[in-house]
């Protein structure tokens, strides 16, 4: 199949300006339609990229460029004869899910800039870019050579980031028969033996629980800007992790965020890339896709990204004491938890998930949707007498869903976590009254903890908010 090439340059010096030229294969006769996608997976939001676009533009048989119409707000119509396009972009945003240009840094993620033809998605990708000098390096999950990047189709090309820079901090590590490549850019490196040691640990941890990994070759990208920022963006093979201002990876504190989100990130590699709702399987980009299942995408995975910082020693049990005090009181603090559910929450990520939003409305997917994988954890733990756990629902659902490539559904998951405890309808109270329902968590959390020899307590301070305390219980002698 002839791929659609693609030629990236900078346009200017001066301005932060990126040009494409698009040259597209065996075009129907009657024309065909451009889309940009509407959002990102990793963000359940509408992205609004097209707000970055200057202009897009066809050129004719007759030689001339003619700016192309908009059939939709993010879509554009090539009219019957045109098979080259050329559209510019501004890039001038460095975070976890943007695209960036400078003098040495070129940074793509192609969700939010690369148009293509939502009626043809099985075509490859050719990327050619031109700002790219011989001696430069490239972190990125595509197939390479020197400037030239490939995609076997739209799937790939949206879910895999290209960070490219005259210097690049890099080093590489195998689990297993799993090569993982950790890409650095930033004026600031925290030490770099920990940093890869700590890598080594929970990824060997996560795929020693799993079994297999999804990819063969998997890269960490890591962004430290000068600006404030904090967040990463998982894709299939690879992930984006910024972390700003750049002095904070040296503090011990920022360091442990850092290796938070990272043990995060890779979870993802399995649960959403491979585990994912069916609404996102295959990803459309024409259109917002909520999904209930927010609650197991970002809730389980912040469960267990942190709790295989536990296991693979990383933190110790008072450290990881001190992340759930946190979460705790994450969710102690938010009175929006007794009016939407964690389920509905999800489905309406895409209004305000990403906002404050009205006061006192929604659960947070992240907080509450781990509130809740924990409690799910303890019930399987203690009902199998900790013969299972979540973590074995989670290895069972990779097997049977993740790789073969079947959409999760809201019962599948549940069915999976019960079928670890061997007993239909031993999670229902739970999932009804903190998945589906709005109920109080504080009781049946602490009895949770309690099971785990750990006290949790909680004080209101100042204006009302609350403190919790987790301590272990002291073994009586
Ligand atoms: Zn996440």
């Amino acid at each position: 199949m002839n791929p659609i090439r693609i030629a990236i340059q900078r346009a200017s010096d001066e301005r932060p300006l990126l040009l494409f030229l698009a040259d597209f294969p065996d075009v129907p006769t009657e024309g065909f339609e451009l889309q940009l996608p509407v959002w990102r997976p990793g963000r359940y939001e509408l992205g609004n990229f097209a707000q970055n676009v200057y202009s897009v533009e066809g050129f004719t048989p007759n030689g001339d460029w003619v700016r192309l119409l908009k059939s939709d707000l993010h879509r554009w119509t090539v009219p019957a004869g045109i098979t080259r396009v050329r559209w510019s972009i501004y890039a001038n945003e460095l975070n976890a899910g943007s695209t960036f240009v400078d003098a040495d840094l070129v940074y793509i993620n192609p969700v939010n800039c690369v148009l293509y033809d939502p009626a043809r998605p099985h075509l490859p990708f050719k990327l050619v870019l031109g700002d790219l000098k011989a001696d430069w390096s490239v972190g990125t999950a595509l197939k390479h050579e020197g400037p030239v990047f490939h995609a076997a189709h739209v799937q790939e090309l949206m879910d895999s980031p290209i960070l490219a820079a005259k210097s690049l901090w890099h080093q590489q590590y195998s689990v297993k028969s799993y090569d993982f490549h950790v890409w650095v850019y930033g004026d600031q490196m925290p030490d770099s033996e920990r940093f890869i040691n700590d890598h080594v640990r929970f990824t060997t941890a996560q795929v020693d629980a799993f079994g297999t990994f999804p990819v063969q070759e998997y890269h960490f990208l890591y962004l430290f800007p000068e600006r404030e920022v904090r967040h990463g963006v998982e894709h299939e093979a690879s992930t984006v992790i910024a972390l700003g201002p750049s002095e904070k990876v040296l503090t011990e504190e920022g360091y442990m965020e850092l290796i938070s989100i990272a043990s995060h990130e890779l979870y993802h590699t399995w649960n959403v890339k491979k585990i994912r709702p069916s609404e996102w399987l295959p990803y459309d980009f024409t259109k917002a896709c909520p999904s209930r299942l927010g609650y197991v995408a970002e809730g389980v995975t912040t469960y267990m990204g942190d709790l295989f910082l536990l296991e693979s020693g990383i933190v110790d049990v008072e450290g990881w004491c001190r992340i759930m005090e946190r979460l705790i009181d994450r969710h102690l603090n938010n009175p929006g938890r007794f009016n939407l559910s964690v389920a509905e929450s999800s489905f309406d990520t895409w209004l305000d998930g990403y906002k404050p939003g009205i006061p006192e409305r929604t659960s947070n997917i992240y907080v509450e949707g781990a509130i809740l994988a924990f409690i799910c954890d303890v019930v399987i733990m203690d009902k199998t007498e900790e013969k299972a756990s979540l973590q074995t629902a989670m290895t069972n659902l990779w097997e049977r869903i993740g790789q073969r490539q079947i959409g999760l559904s809201e019962n599948i998951y549940w069915a999976a976590l019960e079928q670890c405890i061997g007993e239909v309808g031993a999670l229902a109270s739970v999932r009804r009254a903190f998945c589906n329902g709005t109920g109080d968590t504080w009781l049946v959390l602490r009895a949770a903890m309690r099971s785990q020899g750990l006290e949790l307590s909680r004080e209101q301070g100042d204006q009302g908010r609350w403190k919790s305390r987790l301590e272990r219980i002291p073994v009586e002698a």
